[in-house]
Parts: C-alpha cells; sequence; structure tokens
C-alpha cells in the first residue's frame, strides 16, 4: 500500500474508532500523495444514514465550489460534490488547463493543512445543505 504512486484519497468516518483515527493519521504522514478525508456523514462505520440515502439530488456547480467554470457536480451529499469537484480539477489541469490550476492547488493545500481545510470543507457543506434539491 505504501508503494502506490498514484493520487490517493484515505477516508474515515467521523467519529470513529480511535485505532482508526491513529491508523489513517500514520498511513497519511507515510504517504506523501494522499489525502486523508474525514468524512463525517460515516458515523461509527455506518454508511450515510437512512436520511441521507433517501435525499434528492443536489446540483453544485465548480464556481460554488471555488472553481472558475460552470461545471455542474450532482450528488446526494455535500461529500459526493466535493469529490467530483476535486476529479474535476485534477482532470481540468491534467489535460492542459490552466484557469483550474489555482483552485486545484488550493484543493491540495486544504488537506495539507487540516484545520484550514476543515472550515471550508465546512462551509462547502453548509451551502451544500442550503441548495434546494433538483
Ligand atoms: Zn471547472
Amino acid at each position: 500500500m505504501l508503494q502506490v504512486e498514484v493520487p490517493t484519497t484515505i477516508l474515515r468516518g467521523e467519529p470513529t474508532m480511535p485505532l482508526l483515527v491513529s491508523a489513517t493519521e500514520r498511513l497519511a504522514a507515510a504517504m506523501p500523495q494522499a489525502e486523508l478525508v474525514v468524512v463525517p456523514e460515516s458515523r461509527d462505520h455506518s454508511r450515510y444514514s437512512e436520511k441521507k440515502a433517501v435525499e434528492l439530488m443536489k446540483t453544485m456547480t465548480c464556481k460554488q465550489l471555488g472553481g472558475p467554470c460552470d461545471h455542474q457536480h450532482r450528488g446526494q451529499t455535500a461529500d459526493e460534490v466535493i469529490k467530483a469537484q476535486d476529479r474535476h480539477l485534477n482532470e481540468m489541469v491534467a489535460g492542459g488547463d490552466t484557469m483550474h490550476a489555482p483552485a486545484l492547488k488550493e484543493m491540495k493545500g486544504r488537506w495539507k493543512h487540516p484545520i484550514s481545510g476543515m472550515g471550508w470543507y465546512r462551509a462547502a457543506k453548509r451551502n451544500f445543505a442550503a441548495l434546494p434539491e433538483d
């Protein structure tokens, strides 16, 4: 696992067992190319709660998530659209787009600085929660 060269996302729920918290943090520290993402929807190992599971889809644009374009991401949870935005930024920049480079840099910086990154993450979740359903 430590030899993986591709960008890797380590997901863990919140709250979860302290053992898993320290294990994921040590794994993230040992893998500089990995991003540790804490997913508050996953409580004590459950997947999304039943309430979340029946929620309808919402749409958030690249712009609403700090990017430069009107590309739309649809998802049931803020995490889904945030992850879609991460992929979108990576794909656009990998494809030679320079407009998305600052947003990609910011996104990577957020996961390197979990405290300040959490503020952005919570704001994105609040914005998502405030959106009307599609
Ligand atoms: Zn975009």
